[in-house]
């Protein structure tokens, strides 16, 4: 065909610019265009007073996948940052995820032993109401996490998060959102299981630097404002914007929940003591703060500043115009993605790739994994 470019790359986030750096490695011609200002899609940073805030929400990589760390980690190296989040109820801080901290803040349990027989205790009271109601399997979270949890726990750390998180009252959310939930009988905050995790040092634009070093890239260009255009300049593209739009939204329109950013610098070097609070009591507006200085390692020059920079995170339904940020996977909504997938699965020189082309909530390390594969079979 001998088109200008192999790969028309639409979006420079994670799976773009992945894509392109591993086409590329093999002397494939790629051109990158997102329609935002910068690159990076929702791993951009932008530097205020020294601090890398993670403008579309707090990123922390993690992974078990040994070859997905090292790749990462050969374009820019990373922290030994933990996931260690702290729950905030009604001003009573306890450790997530549930772990023998949890439990001794919240019984004054010392013991394994000790805990797993106030667990059972609650347990076994939750199975018993479900029973006086007549009911054997779960019909919701709320019924769900007494199950697996109990009541103090639930009441206190989940009921409160989840629904301010998704808008909808426990008892109307489906079980299965909550049915994995780790419980721990160790001293243990880390909140992934996962054998490696970090940030980026220097901030997740280092990484998209690297990727996209030597390759083509253009902002602030929208797709659909000149389609034909784009289409016309690679053999395929490689779209990673929102399938339902690439097909005009015909069958209607998929549903997101987005998340709505408050920035706030201060005038003092350290506001609460750790990247994530949680806020779990209904009645506070946000779900969680976040103070971005913290993601970089103890003892780093950004711990000398006198600043920080903290973001409060408000959880809202997604009208247009807003940023799609959590694909909301229930019954209407997936059925109306397959509908668009079957479109795009006829496509033959198009491949839908990532979160929003295929409305499909990836961690990072997920997008990563799955496009080595790609290449190494290609
Ligand atoms: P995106 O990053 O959304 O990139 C898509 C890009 O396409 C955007 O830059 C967009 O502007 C561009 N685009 C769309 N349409 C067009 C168009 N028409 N023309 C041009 N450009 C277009 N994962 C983790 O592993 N750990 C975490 O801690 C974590 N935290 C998260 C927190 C939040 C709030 C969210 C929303 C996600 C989080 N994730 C996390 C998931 C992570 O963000 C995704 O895995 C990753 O960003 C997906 O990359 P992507 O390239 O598919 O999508
Ligand atoms: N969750 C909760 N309390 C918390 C944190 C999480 O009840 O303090 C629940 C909530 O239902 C949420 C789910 O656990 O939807 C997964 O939360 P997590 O923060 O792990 O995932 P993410 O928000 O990144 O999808």
């Amino acid at each position: 065909m001998n088109k200008k470019y192999d790969y028309l790359v639409v979006g420079s986030g994670l799976y773009g610019a992945t894509f392109a750096y591993l086409a590329t490695r093999q002397g494939k011609r790629c051109m990158v265009i997102d329609k935002r200002p910068q690159l990076g899609g929702n791993l951009y940073c932008e530097q205020i007073e020294g601090i890398n805030v993670h403008k579309y929400g707090a990123h922390i990589f993690h992974t078990s996948n040994k070859k997905v760390w090292n790749f990462v980690n050969s374009i820019t190296e990373f922290n030994r940052y933990t996931n260690s989040p702290v729950a905030n109820f009604k001003g009573q801080l306890y450790n997530l995820p549930f772990n023998m901290n949890t439990f001794y803040q919240m019984w004054g349990v010392t013991t394994p032993a000790e805990a797993m027989a106030k667990l059972d205790e609650q347990r076994a009271e939750a199975a018993a109401k479900m029973k006086d109601d007549g009911v054997t399997v779960p019909r919701n979270l709320e019924e769900q996490a007494r199950i697996l949890i109990g009541e103090d726990i639930y009441e206190r750390l989940i009921k409160g998060y989840t629904e301010k998180q998704w808008g909808r009252p426990c008892v109307d959310l489906p079980a299965f959102i909550i049915k994995r939930l780790p419980v721990r009988l160790v001293f243990d905050n880390n909140y992934f299981n996962d054998k490696y995790q970090g940030v980026p040092i220097g901030g997740y634009n280092k990484l998209i630097a690297g990727l996209l070093d030597g390759i083509e890239t253009k902002t602030g260009t929208d797709f659909f404002t000149n389609r034909l255009y784009w289409e016309g300049l690679a053999d395929t593209i490689v779209f990673t914007g929102k399938i339902d739009e690439y097909y005009g939204y015909c069958y209607g329109k998929l549903e997101y929940r987005t998340v709505r950013f408050e920035e706030e610098v201060l005038d003092m070097p350290n506001y609460q003591g750790n990247a994530v609070v949680n806020y779990t009591e209904k009645d506070v507006p946000y779900t969680r703060i976040i103070e971005h200085k913290h993601f970089e390692m103890f003892g780093s020059e950004v711990y000398n500043s006198s600043k920080t920079l903290i973001s409060k995170e408000y959880s809202t339904e997604w009208k247009d115009g807003m940023e799609p940020y959590y694909p909301v996977n229930d019954d209407r909504n997936n059925s109306l993605y397959c509908q668009y997938k079957a479109l795009a699965d006829k496509e033959k020189r198009v491949i839908f790739g990532g979160r929003l082309a295929e409305y499909r909530y990836y961690d990072m390390h997920q997008i990563v994994e799955c496009l080595l594969e790609r290449f190494r079979s290609e």
